[in-house]
């Protein structure tokens, strides 16, 4: 062969992959079985974990994860209040590692599903007997006139935590005295139904503090929303005055922004704005698309196992999977994840399957010890996960009541945080 530049350059990228094959020897039947799992949030940590943890040994795990420090969307609306720190949002994957999990920080960017194998960024193949996918959410394009990632520092989205939790914060800190913070909520189905009117009331909270003229405009393509009539009665009883909300009647579905510009037209009326969060309507990590495992934004599951209804050698947890009454939620992901873990560590040792039984609770502080929560029950059926049953906080409970709440998610953070990175 002639060596030229293009040749070697293909002989480079070609030893990357032998070199790496070894690291990721396939089992061949008489190893042990290896499970995959890509993403390392609230569903992938916890199935890894608890793979991991469950089998003794007698499986392999490998977690795929780009970041190596996990700042939890969870909590990260009381960091734009002033009630969290940032670090104390932030988990790294030292513990998991150290518990025999194969931690790979790198992006999973292909499936080849007839030869079970997962390739990365790094250029790594990986083969699986099992693979977990729990990408969580990526962004519809187009979803939001005028917005697309590359305005996400004009206009911050703040949906995955971290740098942008902390510019959406630094913005609202130097808004003008009585300058407007204007968000673009959300389409159903959506990661966290209760987020962004949470979001509202920690911002309401922040700037009653620092910018007590300032305004907080909201354009909603939804009619109704998560804790609807709690999240009014709070705003109306702690941040009187200061929240209007457009919903699709007036204009709230048919919006464009400039980032340039600084502004948000609902319904063709333009309005300059200080800070304008831009929530566009969600899909599946990109991933799952790549897998060729979706339908629509979401991957379809059933509900016994979370194994993708198109592929039996695949299961998507969390806000990816379509699963039926769920929220997209970390609790929801990570009670998903546990029945997953269960049926896997089943499927491939033989070990004992319990009937997956789901559970889900969310949180949302409205102001200073004002907590309220909606939750449920659910099982699996052969349609869908489905509810069993719910209970949610009440209008005009006592402040004690408020206060037991607020601290109960504040216990509920410590335990699902440990559950997922140990
Ligand atoms: P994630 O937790 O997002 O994890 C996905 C992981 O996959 C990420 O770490 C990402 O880096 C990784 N990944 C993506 N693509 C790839 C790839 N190609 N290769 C490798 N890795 C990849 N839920 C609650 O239960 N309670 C709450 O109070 C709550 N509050 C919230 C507040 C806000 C503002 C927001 C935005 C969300 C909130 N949530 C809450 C929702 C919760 O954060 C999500 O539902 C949950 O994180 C979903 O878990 P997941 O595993 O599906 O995705």
């Amino acid at each position: 062969m002639k060596f030229n530049r293009r040749a070697f350059i293909g002989t480079a990228a070609a030893t990357a992959g032998t070199l790496a094959a070894p690291t990721f020897a396939r089992a061949d039947g008489h190893g042990k079985p290896r499970v995959v799992v890509v993403g390392g949030g609230a569903g992938g940590a916890t199935a890894a974990r608890y793979i991991a943890k469950d089998s003794n040994g007698e499986i392999d795990v490998t977690l795929i994860e780009p970041t190596r420090a996990y700042y939890t969307c969870f909590f990260s609306n009381l960091y734009l209040g002033g009630f969290r720190e940032i670090d104390s949002l932030g988990h790294s994957y030292g513990t998991l590692a150290s518990t025999g999990i194969n931690v790979v920080h790198d992006w999973a960017t292909g499936v080849d599903r007839d030869a079970k194998t997962v390739t990365t960024a790094g250029g790594y193949t990986i083969p699986y007997d099992r693979l977990i996918l729990s990408p969580g959410i990526d962004f519809v394009d187009g979803a939001v006139a005028g917005w697309d990632v590359s305005a996400q520092n004009a206009m911050p989205h703040a949906y995955k935590a971290g740098s942008q939790t902390e510019l959406l914060k630094s913005q609202i800190e130097a808004m003008p005295a009585g300058g407007t913070y204007a968000m673009v909520a959300p389409p159903n189905p959506f990661r966290c139904p209760p987020g962004p009117y949470e979001r509202i009331s920690m911002v309401a909270h922040l700037l009653k503090e620092i910018n007590p003229t300032a305004k907080i405009l909201i354009a909603d393509p939804k009619e109704n929303f998560s804790k609807q009539g709690l999240f009014e009665e709070g705003w109306n009883k702690h941040y009187a005055g200061m929240i209007e909300r457009v919903g699709p009647d007036f204009g709230g579905a048919d919006v464009e922004v400039d980032p340039a510009a600084m502004t948000l037209s609902i319904d063709g009326d333009v309005n300059n704005v200080d800070v304008c969060n831009v929530i566009p309507a969600m899909k599946a990590g990109k991933i799952a698309d790549i897998a060729g495992i979706t339908e629509g934004n979401w991957a379809p599951v059933n509900a016994a196992d979370l194994s993708s209804k198109m592929d039996e050698n695949i299961h998507v947890l969390g806000d990816a999977c379509a699963q039926g009454d769920m929220p997209k939620s970390g609790f929801s992901a990570n009670s998903q994840a546990k029945v997953c873990a269960n049926a896997v560590r089943g499927a491939l040792t033989g070990s004992t399957v319990f009937p997956a039984r789901f559970a889900n609770t969310c949180w949302s502080l409205i102001d200073t010890n004002d907590g309220v929560k909606v939750g449920a029950t659910y099982e699996a059926t052969d349609e869908k996960i489905a509810k069993v049953d719910g209970f949610i906080s009440e209008t005009g409970e006592s402040s004690d009541v408020r206060q037991a709440t607020y601290e109960e998610s504040v216990g509920w953070y410590d335990g699902i945080t440990a559950d997922m990175f140990g």
